[in-house]
């Protein structure tokens, strides 16, 4: 079969491409503490007093990019998903890969300025000012059933203005999911009552 024929026969069960290069490791317990080994904390980065958690080296072993992604993938299967929308930017890479897999949408919620067409936004707070997220007005059919995704989530800001925006384009949001997240923050509460999933808690 070749492209023009697999984008016009519905969406894909599996992938597409046979998988056999990079061999997936254990689920569960194991993976989530190599996970954890691999993150990278950067001090002071971008401002001073920051610990930054850096995903890289997950993404550049295409073993733990892929157990990564698994973990999103196994609390979106089984349900009825329209779409994903993933956050600017580090969203974008796991939510472009579960929509894939699942044969469903993705939607980019980003940063304000930077979308083309007609937008939606929201304001939120940073630790220092304001902030705001955009969405296309058209991006989400009312009533479609939302899951959103990014890589962590801290005070909850940036998410809380996702789930806002979600809900003023009418899309029905299941659930939110992110790879890390830290507790201390409280950034959980910012999203309620939307059911938050994480995977690595500090
Ligand atoms: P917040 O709005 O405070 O929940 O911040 C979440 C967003 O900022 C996410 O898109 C993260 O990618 C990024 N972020 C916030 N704090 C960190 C951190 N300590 N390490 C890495 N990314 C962070």
């Amino acid at each position: 079969m070749d492209l023009m024929q697999r984008c016009f026969t519905g969406p894909p069960k599996a992938l597409t491409f046979p998988r056999q290069p990079v061999p997936s490791p254990p689920m569960n317990s194991t993976v989530i503490e190599t996970l954890r080994k691999t993150i990278r904390d950067v001090p002071d980065f971008p401002k001073p007093g920051i610990v930054f958690k850096d995903i890289t080296p997950i993404l550049k072993e295409g073993s733990l990019f892929r157990a990564s992604v698994d973990l999103f993938l196994e609390q979106c299967r089984d349900q009825k998903i329209d779409k994903v929308v993933g956050i600017d930017a580090r969203g974008f890479l796991f939510g472009s890969a579960v929509a894939y897999e699942l044969g469903i949408g993705f939607v980019p919620l980003r940063k304000k300025g930077r979308l083309p067409y007609k937008t939606e936004s929201a304001a939120y707070t940073l630790e220092y000012g304001e902030a705001e997220m955009e969405l296309h007005i058209d991006a989400i059919e009312s009533g479609e059933k939302v899951v959103l995704i990014d890589d962590l989530l801290a005070t909850g800001g940036t998410s809380a203005s996702a789930v806002t925006l979600i809900k003023k384009v009418g899309g029905d949001l299941v659930s939110a999911i992110f790879l890390i997240e830290l507790e201390f923050l409280h950034g959980r509460k910012k999203l309620e009552p939307t059911p938050v999933i994480s995977f690595l808690k500090y």
